[in-house]
């Protein structure tokens, strides 16, 4: 097959080429002497990341889905009650992961299209006078449907009720992609991923805790241990993991977050805003809708944007696959079919984000769904013209 395949899923994304260079490397010794030198440094540098200074970080050989299991294990207790909403397919499994693991769970449930209901949340924080819940979660961008919830507004409300929950949030398809404060915002535990805008493979759980949550582990009574915040601390205090970590991927984060840090994370997070507002531009020109319900709820990481009644998006995706040779993103649960998503994170600038407009148009026109081919694209076009940033010289 010439040419090459495109990946427009909302992670893994695009490995850049510095840091697949960085991973092209022999294996190494964990326990060599020098291995802090890569590591010690590298624990400050994703802190930043996180814009934490007083936070610790913790990287897991998992997926994102075993950094959601550190953050609960290591801070509750079976029975602890705490407060969720669920809005789409990963806040939802964030739901039953706490409910597997005993945790009473008082869960709102929320409409696809919209976020983190933080009315709710201080009602329910106000009325527990007895502060029996003990921590409270956030999915921060939704990756099922394109919705960012505030996180800073969840705050607010746990000060203004003067509640002491703890903060989680899962920041997995928005650490490093999407404006992240864990320090200003209180955030007790942040959950992130490598292949997401760390634009790594899939392979780190990356997880970032506060003095407060540390301090929770002490009475906390669920149990773990391949995910012990004790047993990383152990090793990592001097630069050494409990079991064998995956160094070719510490190299390649050591690589990816150079990267994040010479751009600048105000410049990344920007990045990110203006690739996204292309792509609702062509939305809009396409006239289709977002499943995101308001312009507050829209991610700036993917967009899930629905077909016409009586098309199916999940269909689309296939086709553009057989026929294009790229990867879009089908939509899941509750919509799956009724709309597609295109991931727009990690290593893209404007000339990459065009094409799975492109790509989009032609498998839609293919399909009978009413759309001028180059509408989208022109849209967009206009829209990176008139905002266009000086990339050389
Ligand atoms: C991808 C994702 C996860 C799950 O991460 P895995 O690495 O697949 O385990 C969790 N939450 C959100 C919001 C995600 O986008």
């Amino acid at each position: 097959m010439p040419g090459r395949n495109f990946l427009f899923i909302p992670g893994p994304t695009n490995v850049p080429q510095r840091v697949r260079n960085a991973m092209a490397i022999e294996q190494e010794d964990m326990r060599a002497m020098d291995f802090p030198k890569l590591t010690l440094p590298l624990f400050e540098d994703v802190k930043k990341i996180f814009q934490t200074r007083t936070g610790r970080v913790f990287i897991f050989p998992s997926s994102g889905t075993g950094g959601w299991e550190a953050a609960i294990s290591n801070t509750l207790s079976p029975g602890d009650k705490v407060l969720m909403s669920h809005f789409g397919h990963f806040s939802w499994l964030w739901v039953d992961m706490c409910q597997r693991h005993a945790l009473n769970v008082q869960e709102l449930e929320v409409p696809w299209g919209e976020g983190v209901p933080v009315e709710k949340y201080a009602e329910n924080l106000k009325a527990d006078r007895n502060r029996d819940i003990k921590a409270v979660f956030v999915c921060q961008n939704e990756t099922a449907t394109g919705v960012t919830s505030d996180v800073a507004a969840v705050r607010r409300a746990l000060d203004a009720a003067g509640h002491p929950a703890l903060l989680f949030v899962d920041g997995v398809s928005s650490v490093a992609s999407i404006d992240f404060r864990m320090d200003e915002w209180g955030v007790d535990v942040c959950v992130s991923g490598s292949q997401k805008g760390f634009m790594l493979p899939t392979g780190l759980g990356i997880v970032c805790v506060s003095q407060k949550a540390l301090d929770a582990r002490k009475s906390a009574k669920l149990h773990r241990v391949f995910f012990s915040f004790d047993d990383m601390i152990a090793g990592n205090d001097n630069g050494f993991f409990p079991y064998t970590p995956n160094t070719i991927y510490l190299r390649g984060l050591r690589e990816s977050v150079n990267m994040l840090l010479e751009e600048g994370l105000p410049n990344v997070f920007a990045r990110h805003r203006r690739l996204a507002t292309a792509v609702r531009k062509a939305v809009e020109a396409w006239g289709l809708k977002l499943v995101a319900a308001d312009p507050k709820w829209y991610s700036d990481t993917v967009s899930a944007i629905y077909v016409p009644e009586g098309f199916d998006g999940n269909e689309m995706v296939r086709h553009a696959y057989k026929f294009y040779n790229i990867a879009l993103s089908v939509s899941l649960g509750k919509i799956a079919g009724k709309a597609f998503r295109i991931g727009h994170l990690g290593d893209l600038n404007e000339l990459m984000i065009l094409t799975p407009i492109a790509a989009a148009e032609m498998a839609m026109k293919d399909l009978g769904i009413k759309v001028k081919l180059g509408s989208g694209v022109g849209a967009a076009q206009e829209y990176l013209c008139s905002t266009k940033v000086q990339v050389r010289g």
